[in-house]
């Protein structure tokens, strides 16, 4: 028999996507086979940019990355219970970025109640390169709005939304 295929999630809320967000997509081609890019609908805060918007620009930073041609990546968007979502597209690893001291009390936390819901998941947490560890959307937008520089965090394409998006807004 075939080696069954390794299929990892990424889940996120991708407000938006960041170079920090790409490292680590980058770093999990390298452990599975096909990797769900899961943009979550249920947030508790109200991103800035809407669903289909935060989808369309993961799949424009796609097309321009570097990426293995025998991995299959895949964006979509899910609203469900992470690990109902994880099971249902057959994956077994559940990817997150670490950044800092910061993230990992939660990140502790949702590891350890995924797993008390399904013992079968693993949860991997990849660390981004020195570069982009400490970009975060939220930074990332806060400084949007105060129009600074974004071509450090963000490409080009994002940084053109994320300005649209506060002029619209002014
Ligand atoms: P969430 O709302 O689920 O935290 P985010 O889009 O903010 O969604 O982040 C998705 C995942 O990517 C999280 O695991 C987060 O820690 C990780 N991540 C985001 N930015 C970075 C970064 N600069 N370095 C490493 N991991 C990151």
């Amino acid at each position: 028999m075939a080696n069954p295929l390794h299929v990892g999630v990424y889940p996120g809320t991708f407000d938006p996507i960041t170079f920090g967000h790409l490292d680590i997509i980058q770093r999990a081609t390298r452990l599975v086979d096909r990797l769900i890019i899961a943009v979550a609908t249920n947030v508790k805060k109200v991103p800035l940019f809407v669903l289909e918007d935060r989808v369309q620009l993961i799949e424009a930073e796609l097309k321009t990355l570097p990426l293995p041609k025998e991995v299959e990546i895949i964006v979509k968007s899910f609203d469900s219970l992470l690990i109902n979502f994880v099971k249902q597209e057959g994956a077994r690893v559940i990817i997150r970025g670490l950044r800092a001291v910061s993230d990992f009390e939660y990140e502790f936390q949702m590891a350890g109640t995924n797993r008390k819901l399904n013992s079968e998941l693993e949860t991997v947490f990849l660390v981004a390169s020195e570069n982009y560890q400490f970009i975060a959307s939220n930074l990332v937008k806060e400084i949007a709005r105060l129009q600074g520089d974004l071509s450090p965090f963000v490409s080009n394409n994002v940084a053109k939304a994320l300005n649209k998006r506060f002029t619209e807004h002014l």
